[in-house]
């Protein structure tokens, strides 16, 4: 019979990769308190009509890239289209305005971790399904906030134990002054247009700032294209400038990148990305976000400012065994085996430890007391506890696996033993 395998773009976790995502979920859920973040979930599925709305139709997510699911053919909701999402912020400002959370005193200040779902060519760093580590802050104009925001995210890469990470950043204005630079654009990529690839000229005619975007564009035409912050109006301007000076005040890692224009409809005024220095343009970014002034109304709710990022975990962690990252050991394991065949005891024994905390694996086989010592050392077992008739008296044998050293001592006396 043919093997079954993962779904193509999806990855299975192994044991012995998932220290190195306990170590960034918990980095950011500490970061997450620590910069007074509530915890928001949202469904894992929204109508298609939400991303097409606030992402925009011609952004690659909802254009190439959308995961679409249905329910029960012909059924309701197969008519109505449903989608994995493909980034958080949309979900999290429908739940916003669907809820009603303006009413609480704000701004707010939400995150979520969670996998997210692009049906993508994939590539090195390039899933189906990645995770993202979001936080979004909504009911704040900034600019404060923005510069809060680029170090809260620079200040996770730094505690995950990255180095050189930098961030680009950019403002791409907001309704009063975007026209003018899509303008700008298109008159001068319009006399260009045989160097531009089909997919550029394309974009061109519905979301032309995406033509920056392009990998393919060339150098010299993507430095000589005018820049958004030449064309911003005097309230973007003054932002901007603010944002920037801000960083510079707190001594933030960061260059301003005109290309820098991000993928999605809904961003305004600054957006931001973060890659490793000197890497820019061979590897895609390690996260990214942005501001999101018109979000909210076009999902229908009333008019409300916005920003946030989303951190790719998957690349955080890439990144992390390039930079050969070492993670915190773990706490050491203790293995309890037994003489005789007494199971009862053994599993009193080993619910005593857990109770003091410590991470414990018994033996379940009715071996010869060398063969389950051999075994536990397979395991990663760095002590033993040896349960035999000294119970009656509340003492077991406590065996270091590493110096082969033994005693025995009372089970109270294992834990403090053990932490040393
Ligand atoms: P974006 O909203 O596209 O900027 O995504 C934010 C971050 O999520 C990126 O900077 C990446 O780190 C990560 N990311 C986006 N798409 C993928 C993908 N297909 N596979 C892995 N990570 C991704």
């Amino acid at each position: 019979m043919a093997t079954l395998n993962a779904p193509r773009g999806t990855r299975d976790l192994l044991p012995e990769e998932t220290p190195a995502w306990d170590r960034v979920e918990a980095v950011a859920r500490d970061l997450g308190r620590r910069y007074a973040f509530d915890r928001i979930e949202t469904p894992l599925f929204e109508r298609v009509e939400l991303f097409a709305r606030g992402l925009g139709e011609s952004s690659d997510a909802v254009e190439k890239e959308m995961f679409r699911v249905s329910g029960a053919a012909g059924s309701d909701e197969d008519r109505a289209g449903w989608a994995l999402r493909p980034e958080p912020t949309a979900g999290i400002v429908r739940a916003y305005v669907e809820h009603g959370l303006h009413v609480r005193p704000g701004p707010l200040r939400l995150t979520m971790t969670g996998p997210m779902f692009r049906y993508d060519r994939p590539q090195a760093g390039r899933y189906r399904q990645f995770s993202q580590w979001d936080v979004e802050v909504i009911g704040d104009p900034g600019p404060a906030v923005d510069a809060e925001l680029i170090e809260l995210a620079t200040r996770f890469y730094a505690e995950v134990g990255l180095t050189d990470v930098v961030a680009h950043v950019n403002s791409i204005g907001d309704a009063e002054c975007r026209p003018g630079y899509r303008n700008a654009l298109v008159e001068y990529f319009s006399q260009h247009l045989d160097r531009l690839t089909d997919d550029s000229r394309r974009r061109l005619e519905v979301n032309p700032l995406r033509v920056l975007d392009d990998k393919a564009l060339a150098p010299d035409l993507a430095d000589a294209a005018p820049k958004s912050a030449d064309h911003l109006c005097d309230a973007c301007r003054d932002h901007f400038r603010t944002v920037l000076d801000l960083l510079d005040a707190l001594g933030l890692r960061h260059v301003v990148d005109h290309r820098l224009v991000r993928g999605l409809d809904y961003y305004t005024r600054t957006t931001f990305e973060f890659v490793i220095a000197g890497r820019e343009g061979q590897q895609q970014a390690l996260g990214g976000g942005g501001r999101y002034d018109g979000l909210a109304e076009l999902i229908g709710g009333r008019s409300t400012p916005g920003i946030g990022f989303g951190i790719g975990l998957d690349r955080t962690i890439l990144a992390m065994a390039e930079q050969a990252v070492t993670l915190p050991p773990p706490a050491p394991l203790v293995a309890v085996v037994g003489t005789g065949d007494d199971h009862a005891s053994r599993l009193r024994v080993a619910g005593r430890l857990r109770e003091a905390g410590l991470a414990v694996r018994p033996d379940g086989s009715s071996r010869k007391l060398g063969k389950q010592l051999e075994a536990a050392a397979k395991v990663g077992a760095r002590w033993a506890v040896i349960v035999g008739d000294e119970l009656e008296r509340d003492e077991v044998g406590l065996k270091d696996l590493d110096s082969g050293e033994q005693r025995t001592i009372s089970l109270d006396e294992v834990p403090g033993s053990i932490r040393g």
